[in-house]
This record gives C-alpha cells, sequence and structure tokens, in this order.
C-alpha cells in the first residue's frame, strides 16, 4: 500500500485520517488552509482529503465549534 501524504498544503506528514471533502472545508474556511483534494469528479463526487494526526485534531476542534454553532441555529 502506498502511504498517503496530508493534504494540507506544505504539510507532508504521513496521513493517518481520510475525510470527504465537504467535511474538511471548515479548515480552509476557518484555519485557512489550502487542501488537496483527490477523486474529485464534479458535481457527483467531492473527493475526498487526508489528514495527518496534527491536523485531523484541528479539524475535530474546528468542526465541533461548527456543530455547536449550527445547534444554536436549529434550536433558535
Ligand atoms: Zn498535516
Amino acid at each position: 500500500m502506498v502511504e498517503k501524504t496530508c493534504s494540507v498544503e506544505g504539510c507532508g506528514k504521513t496521513a493517518a485520517r481520510e475525510l470527504s471533502y465537504p467535511d474538511a472545508k471548515v479548515l480552509e474556511d476557518k484555519a485557512g488552509l489550502k487542501l488537496k483534494v483527490y477523486h474529485a469528479r464534479p458535481p457527483r463526487r467531492p473527493g475526498v482529503v487526508y489528514l495527518c494526526e496534527e491536523h485531523y485534531k484541528l479539524w475535530k476542534r474546528l468542526s465541533r465549534e461548527e456543530r455547536k454553532i449550527r445547534d444554536m441555529v436549529l434550536k433558535s
């Protein structure tokens, strides 16, 4: 198996996770990172990105905040 590297531009670490691009997009929107997207075939396949452990942790933190905001909007 070919080892995948993190999709975050300038990172280059070994990837530990795979996410769909729409999910991972929060890294672009909130952290200002650039992501390399694989297997994208618009409009039906948005593609996937690979994240190293470090960027995955960052993503988890950002997406948690995102979900909190979304929940608040839904409840109000
Ligand atoms: Zn990374």
